[in-house]
């Protein structure tokens, strides 16, 4: 078997597995804080289950803004606890998963003297308290450089700009790396197994009732545990209610949309902070051909997979971006896609959604269940330490805490970094954008990948024999990124869809079924294009 193969092929066998032991831990949700939790748990030696009753990181860990915060933003909520943290844990990433956590400078225009000296005295307090080294420690540039550096800045009003390091991810692989991992330690990783029932022995938590959850799937599983975790984001509140009928709810969701435009159509090297009339700061990432533009935060009563977006959420985003860049005006036409995430905050009466702090909680019910909700994925690792501690806790084992911040996740142990690594892929033939795309998102496995089957075949074989792929959704949208950040003929998503097909045994019909669903989610989050007051 491959290292860190996670193949959820054998639908049978592997619900089978979920009823051969009683677990120490059960983890519902495979976002990245069940991941997260359930690799510490693993590493410890504890045996554990993790479902998801859809794929791996399809709730809100695939849909954030991909950025390793370095804590800044919390300085100004004055949240020191979260900045710390946030600075620790960024360097963690960085360790297990270099390919995981790049280098981006992040751009932060200055209106005049007074911005200037507020800025510049938030990055000393931030670099202090968060032990930034000194290669990263933030510049001030000029107008002049600005101008230089990032030409399409409209650079005429503003001092120049403070700059600083923050890192980039891609959300749903470093989920998927720590259920890889969390795997390779022996837990039973499921996915399409959504809990509809807790088991209450005694008026306390023993497991859960499983369901098989893809299309035409009866199969159930009765999962016994010794101890219950919730971490289901946006829908801990709906678990909570298994448990407890009465509970009250917990979570107040926000929505944040990004929106993906050409690089050509908003040439940028660097991270760039706008501006929104109503006072928050947006920002433009760039990413292979791309730019990406986000976010709102608005509030948003239910958990749903793919919250709508609005034409309001399209101009919110594109008018300050087309204000702030020397560009023609973008339009609802420049957007080649977009996503859409809840954030699982936990309620705060009277507070605006960006007021909300990211912190997040241990809820314990009545039954013993442990529901985990706030949280970011920045701090994912320490939050499952401390999750998992609690857990220890309770089998009345000594907490030790394993190396998490040491081992390396599923391709990130390569040596001489990414530049080696993109170079390497390039002597196998790959031109260098599929060498920068092929490394940022499998990293060390991407030598594998490419060295066997050119383009998406190769993708495809991994995402179902090694990281656990049942559908052509799990691969377009999530794994590959492709139907993000991918601008290849439409013929790429059917010749996928070929080798899928044949790895997984799909009739024809089956195979165009699965083609339409990627096709409808695709033009569902981009419906609002056409109706942008900004065309
Ligand atoms: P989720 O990822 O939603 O996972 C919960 C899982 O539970 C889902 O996969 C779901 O299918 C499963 N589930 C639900 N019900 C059941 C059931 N009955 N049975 C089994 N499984 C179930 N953080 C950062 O650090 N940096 C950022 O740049 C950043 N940007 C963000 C931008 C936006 C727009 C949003 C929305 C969030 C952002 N965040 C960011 C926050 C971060 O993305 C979240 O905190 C994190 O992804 C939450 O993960 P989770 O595992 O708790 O939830």
């Amino acid at each position: 078997m491959k290292t860190h193969a996670l193949d959820l092929r054998d639908r049978r066998k592997s619900f089978g597995r979920l009823e051969e032991q009683v677990f120490d831990v059960l983890v519902i949700g495979a976002g990245i804080t069940g991941c997260g939790i359930a690799r510490d748990a693993a590493m410890r030696g504890l045996s554990v289950a993790l479902v998801d009753r859809a794929d791996i990181g399809a709730g809100t860990s695939s849909r954030s803004s991909k950025l390793i915060h370095g804590g800044l933003r919390y300085l100004a909520q004055g949240d020191l606890f979260v900045v710390k943290e946030a600075a620790v844990e960024r360097r963690a990433v960085r360790a297990i998963a270099p390919h995981l956590a790049q280098t981006m400078p992040m751009i932060i225009p200055l209106r005049g003297k007074t911005d200037q000296a507020k800025m510049v005295a938030a990055m000393v307090a931030y670099e202090k308290l968060g032990g930034v080294a000194p290669e990263e420690a933030h510049e001030v540039w000029d107008q002049a450089e600005l101008h230089a550096r990032e030409p399409r800045v409209r650079s005429g009003k503003l001092i120049g700009a403070v700059v600083y390091p923050e890192y980039v991810t891609d959300d749903f692989r470093l989920t998927l790396a720590n259920a890889r991992s969390a795997a390779s330690h022996g837990a039973c990783v499921d996915t399409y197994a959504r809990v509809e029932t807790l088991l209450l022995e005694g008026g306390k938590a023993a497991g859960a009732i499983v369901q098989a959850a893809l299309p035409g799937e009866d199969d159930a599983a009765r999962v016994r545990a010794r101890v219950v975790v919730n971490a289901a984001g946006p829908w801990v509140d709906a678990i909570r209610r298994l448990e407890d009928a009465a509970a009250k709810k917990k979570l107040q969701l926000t929505k944040g949309i990004h929106l993906v435009v050409r690089r050509e159509r908003l040439p940028l090297d660097n991270t760039v902070i706008m501006a929104t009339p109503d006072r928050r700061s947006i920002f433009a990432v760039p990413r292979d051909c791309f730019v990406y533009i986000g976010t709102t935060d608005t509030f948003y009563p239910q958990a749903e997979y793919w919250p709508g977006i609005t034409s309001e959420d399209f101009d919110y985003l594109l008018l300050p971006a087309s204000a702030m860049f020397d560009i023609e005006p973008l339009t609802g036409n420049d957007v080649v896609s977009a996503w859409a995430g809840l954030r699982p905050l936990l309620g705060a009466e009277g507070k605006s959604p960006s007021e909300i702090s990211r912190r997040h909680e241990t809820m314990e019910g009545p039954g013993g269940v442990l529901s985990v909700a706030g949280g970011k994925l920045t701090s994912y690792r320490s939050m499952a330490e401390r999750v998992v501690n609690l857990c220890e806790k309770r089998l009345q084992r000594k907490s030790n805490p394993p190396p998490t911040a040491e081992e390396p996740l599923p391709g990130g142990d390569f040596a001489g970094g990414p530049e080696k690594l993109r170079s390497q892929l390039e002597s196998l033939g790959l031109n260098p954008a599929d060498s920068e795309r092929a490394a940022r998102l499998y990293g060390a496995e991407a030598l594998e990948i490419s060295s066997k089957d050119a383009g998406p075949a190769g993708e495809v074989r991994h995402a179902v024999e090694c990281e656990g792929a049942l559908t052509l959704e799990d691969y377009w949208f999530r794994r590959s990124a492709r139907a993000r950040f991918d601008v290849g003929p439409p013929s790429a998503l059917i010749r996928a869809a070929e080798h899928m097909s044949a790895l997984m045994g799909w009739s024809e019909d089956e195979q165009m079924r699965q083609i339409e669903r990627c096709r409808n989610l695709h033009a569902e989050e981009l419906k609002a294009r056409a109706e942008t007051g900004n065309q």
